[in-house]
């Protein structure tokens, strides 16, 4: 209580004046799935605390590591000067990405890896000399909270205050099922010879509510792209290192983008760090004995080799024949759970892909954002130990993939406890 109360005289919170609670609530230590606060209460963290924790907290394995590399170099300027964690993580980054990935550029988290793809694919064709300067993007869509980031995310309370400093896109409506057609149709229209760029969640657009459509009307819309020369940039800040049940949202296509942004699960939530990637004809425009063709864009902490370091140990787990394992279960526990959810009135679009799934809670026909469903389901499940933080009236699970069974059939049984209470 005693930190809450000075939390609140000093801290500025994101969300503060969303939050249902008065206080925050003081976390002690963490591990594996479950966080503890300074009563000793438990939470299940079924939100992987912000879609970032793969592989549960305090792993032993990524302690380790990082301990090991604070001994011998914590950070250097990356401009002009490299290291091992950078260079391996890139190495290793590349081998798993589509195969048209050909060079990592390090940034702090998934708005700047968005920034950076974007001011890539301006400045390729200001570097080519043949400037475009328009984007097209799909409503609801988020990439983060600076100024580019937004500009390229669907228009909302969220971005209302600051309109008039965010360039204009063109957008296109989500193609979810049934729709596909129609949104094909618009683009047709919409993508032209101006267009630098199309940028997407592929697959699952996260804070807009956990959408999930199809590969196959997203193949179209990259080919569509194409035909004009338009660089595809696939945000997979959220849905990278095996939340979609393959490594990447991007395996599931048979297009493929040029620019890829990484973030969130990228060090397995120890260590903020950002990636964007690109293909080797973004990155040969960039190349000549110009330097003012030089991409303008560079973070105090990129590359930082702690971060770097914990990508790298992150990635020895999530490739370990556990964790996949892991990841099949809880997409197969899932999909048994969906059957139950379908027995609910109260619940409406239930929505899986691998270990990430959503539903639309109907009661009260409240769809805004700020709504007291959200409120109220967000109370009723950490009252029961459970984390969850719903996305307006839209309840989604993603949990870490260290989340045993007995510990997902709890968070179930407290969900259909909300569910009968509604
Ligand atoms: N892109 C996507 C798809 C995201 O889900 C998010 C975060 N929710 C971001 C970008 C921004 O990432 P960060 O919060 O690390 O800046």
């Amino acid at each position: 209580q005693n930190l809450s109360e000075r939390d609140k005289a000093v801290i500025w919170h994101p969300f503060t004046q969303m939050q249902t609670a008065p206080l925050p609530i003081p976390i002690v230590r963490a591990n594996g799935s479950v966080l503890y606060d300074a009563d000793g209460r438990e939470y299940l963290d079924m939100v992987a605390s912000w879609w970032v924790n793969l592989h549960g907290h305090a792993h032993p394995y990524i302690a380790q590591r990082v301990s090991e590399q604070l001994q011998v170099l914590e950070h250097v300027i990356f401009a002009g000067f490299t290291h091992q964690p950078a260079v391996e993580l890139a190495e290793r980054l590349l081998a798993l990405l589509p195969a048209n990935q050909s060079k990592v550029f390090y940034s702090d988290n998934g708005s700047t890896a968005v920034e950076v793809a974007l001011k890539m694919a301006f400045q390729y064709w200001h570097n080519l000399g043949a400037p475009r300067y328009k984007v097209i993007a799909l409503e609801g869509a988020y990439h983060g909270d600076t100024f580019g980031a937004m500009a390229v995310s669907g228009r909302s309370a969220f971005t209302a205050p600051f309109m008039p400093f965010l360039f204009d896109v063109e957008y296109l409506p989500t193609p979810i099922a049934g729709q596909e057609d129609a949104v094909l149709d618009q683009a047709k229209k919409l993508f032209t010879n101006e267009v630098a760029a199309f940028i997407v969640e592929p697959l699952v657009q996260g804070s807009g509510g956990m959408v999930m459509y199809e590969p196959g009307v997203l193949n179209d819309l990259f080919s569509l792209a194409r035909q004009h020369g338009t660089l595809v940039i696939a945000d997979e800040v959220m849905t990278g290192f095996g939340r979609t049940g393959k490594l990447f949202a991007s395996d599931h296509l048979r297009e493929k983008p040029d620019l890829m942004c990484l973030s969130k699960g990228l060090t397995g939530g120890t260590m903020a760090l950002g990636v964007t990637t690109c293909t080797q004809v973004i990155y040969d425009a960039f190349l000549s004995g110009d330097k003012s063709k030089t991409l303008f864009h560079g973070h105090s902490f990129t590359a930082n080799p702690i971060a770097c370091t914990t990508a790298l140990a992150s990635m020895d787990l999530l490739l370990s024949a556990e964790t996949q394992a892991s990841i099949q279960r809880i997409s197969e526990s899932h999909a048994a759970f969906v059957q139950r959810l379908r027995t609910y009135s109260t619940v409406d679009n239930i929505r899986q892909l691998g270990t990430l799934l959503a539903f639309d809670l109907t009661a009260g026909g409240q769809t805004s954002y700020f709504n007291s469903i959200r409120d109220q389901a967000y109370t009723f499940l950490l009252d029961r130990g459970v984390l969850m933080r719903p996305l307006g009236n839209v309840l989604y699970m993603m949990p870490p993939y260290c989340t045993t069974d007995e510990q997902l059939q709890y968070a179930y049984a407290q969900v259909e406890k909300l569910l009968a209470s509604l």
